[in-house]
């Protein structure tokens, strides 16, 4: 009762998808630790395009070397989206101050410091400035703003 290897792949192919899926929503997996469940959900959906990708005579090692591609990928993956939302929040709570006290806030520009990246808004009446980094953000905003005359 074999079939062909191709029609098997497919069907492989398409139950890795559906374990990806069940793993990213998490109600029938509901005792799995959220964090590693995304985290194997993004190594399984790297490493299927990654084997797809592979020429057709590679040996094992290879086939190998792309799982571990996959699983540092998805580590990857997985920090920089964690980055873009501690800043985003990071962001918004800066706006929510200056607006307080009466600035208001150009659009956020990236600018790299010796310490990474860091973001920067400048208020469009006084021009003081907001900084969000990675260790918070740093506000040289006046407490309340005065228009440059
Ligand atoms: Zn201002």
């Amino acid at each position: 009762m074999s079939k062909p290897a191709e029609i098997e792949l497919v069907h492989l192919r398409k139950a890795i998808r559906y374990l990806v899926g069940l793993l990213e929503e998490g109600s029938l997996v509901t005792n799995y630790d959220a964090n590693t469940r995304i985290e194997i959900a993004e190594v399984l959906d790297l490493m299927v395009d990654k084997v797809e990708d592979l020429p057709e005579e590679v040996p094992d090692n290879l086939v190998q070397a792309a799982v571990v591609r996959a699983i540092v990928g998805a580590a990857e993956r997985l920090r920089k989206q964690e980055t873009t939302i501690f800043f985003s929040r990071q962001m918004r709570e800066a706006e929510a101050v200056a607006s307080i006290h009466g600035h208001s806030l150009s659009g956020w520009e990236q600018v790299v410091s010796e310490e990474g990246v860091e973001f920067q808004a400048a208020c469009q009446a006084c021009g003081g400035f907001i900084y969000v980094t990675r260790s918070g953000a740093y506000n040289l905003l006046l407490d309340s703003c005065e228009r440059v005359k």
